[in-house]
């Protein structure tokens, strides 16, 4: 495996400093997401700096970034095509209306996104992240049936441990009950049940069992009509519930159904889109073209937020088709930000840089060594089940009765003075290293975790 040039470049001692003029009560103002704000500040964790695979923090010292930021800088940090790109563009048009005007980066990264997603998703809308993108899918899905004449056919059915964001269409649809609890009342919503089984436990890969779970939407398109539904939207594989990777013929299978019953498939490939899983997306690895397509993440390898939906002739015909007026615009949706020329140029070169560098094909070769590095982890302590699907991965660790998810926060930090960024979520410690990592990197992941798991209580 030809290896991956790692992008060092010095560190910029001006961030280093503004780090350490930061003081706590200067940490007050910034209410930060999905952290727990209190614990934060009593151990700060500040980045001022990211090459190829590590993140420098402010003490100076290197932290191995484990999951490509989020999932996200999985083509490497520091890209400097990427950086280029993006400065450029700021010098050239840095905003541009996207309401009635637009400019070319657009059509073109249209058109090279094109090149990438399944057959037959040639149309696509630009949003700033995945929950956007999410939220864009549910209305286009609930739009399109209104346009056809079915507009009583606007309900979604997600998945239990289903990650959609946290706009409030993808908290309704998506199945993580704590993110779901204490707001309220959502969109009204189905949920099939997730995949996590027993008897799957430390499967390689696609799990054996379980493909017939898929069966439970008959059920419920039975009790609720068809004639009521307008899609179904799952992750080809969850990754923020902790790598739930789908059993062997489950995602055919709901296919399936959902073509018999005329409801729309939604793919939700805001993490396994552009290569994570060893194929450009999920879509293609199972051989499964869904109606609708949503992107985010390494679009732009994290660099610029930006998010994307892709969707059928079909599904845009319905829009384009049904405009009474010819000022008349097809559909009430859009941001203030879609397709912001500098997202657009890092996108633009961001894919360039994964064409060019094979980093999906890399991506695919590296994903046995990982896989075989994580397995070897089975029977330490605290482990219950290993899964894992191309460079995706998690540890489930038991939890703790009456306090879950500490361990896997234990383990995080550990990790952080370990000299890795390790990211944790439910029960799980997740991996997700970027394409470039080397052999090396996932023996060095591997052995620090190693050594960590079992000695925390
Ligand atoms: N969908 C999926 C499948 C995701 O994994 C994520 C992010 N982890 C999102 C949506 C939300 O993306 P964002 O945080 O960019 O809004």
């Amino acid at each position: 495996m030809a290896s991956q040039p790692q992008f060092q470049r010095p560190v910029s001692s001006d961030w280093r400093a503004r780090a350490e003029r930061l003081s706590d009560a200067d940490m007050e103002a910034f209410w930060m997401p999905f952290t727990s704000n209190r614990e934060f500040k009593s151990k700060r964790r500040l980045l001022v700096g990211a090459a190829g695979c590590y993140y420098t923090a402010e003490d100076g010292s290197k932290k191995y970034d484990t999951l490509s930021g989020l999932w996200c800088a999985s083509f490497g940090h520091g890209r400097p095509e990427i950086a280029e790109a993006i400065a450029e563009a700021a010098r050239t048009l840095d905003y541009a209306p996207p309401f009635q005007y637009a400019h070319p980066l657009g059509f073109e990264l249209a058109n090279r996104v094109k090149q990438f997603t399944p057959a037959g998703l040639d149309h696509v809308f630009f949003t700033n992240s995945g929950s956007e993108s999410a939220d864009t899918a549910i209305k286009i899905a609930k739009g399109y049936w209104a346009r056809r004449g079915r507009p009583e056919k606007n309900r979604l059915i997600g998945r239990v441990k289903g990650y959609h964001g946290v706009n409030v269409g993808g908290t309704s649809v998506g199945g993580i009950e704590p993110n779901r609890a204490g707001f309220g009342e959502l969109m009204a919503t189905g949920h099939l049940p997730h995949t996590l089984l027993e008897e799957n436990r430390f499967s390689r890969g696609c799990p054996e069992h379980g493909a017939d779970l898929a069966d439970v939407l008959e059920q419920q398109i039975q009790d609720a009509g068809a004639e009521t539904i307008a899609a179904v939207m799952v992750e080809p594989m969850s990754g923020s519930a902790g790598v739930i990777v789908p059993p062997k013929g489950y995602l055919e299978r709901l296919a399936a159904i959902c073509r018999k019953h005329d409801i729309l498939l939604i793919f939700d490939e805001v993490l396994t889109g552009f290569g994570r899983l060893g194929a450009t997306f999920g879509a293609e690895l199972f051989g499964v073209t869904p109606d609708i397509l949503t992107m985010a993440k390494n679009i732009t390898n994290g660099s610029v937020p930006m998010g994307a939906v892709a969707v059928t002739d079909a599904i845009h015909d319905a829009f384009m088709e049904t405009s009474p007026l010819e000022y008349d615009v097809e559909f009430r949706h859009g941001y203030t930000y879609s397709a912001h020329p500098l997202a657009c140029a890092a996108g633009l070169a961001a894919l360039d840089v994964m064409e060019r560098d094979g980093l999906v094909a890399r991506a695919a070769e590296l994903a046995p060594y990982f896989e075989d590095q994580l397995h070897n982890l089975k029977g330490l302590k605290h482990i219950v089940d290993i899964r894992n699907l191309g460079l995706a991965g998690a540890f489930q660790i038991e939890a703790l009765p009456g306090e879950p998810g500490k361990r896997p926060w234990q383990i995080a930090m550990a990790a952080w003075d370990r000299g890795l960024y390790v990211r944790f979520g439910g029960d799980t410690v997740q991996l997700g290293p970027p394409f470039i990592a080397e052999k090396a990197d996932i023996d060095h992941i591997c052995n620090v975790l190693a050594d960590i798991i079992p000695s925390i209580d």
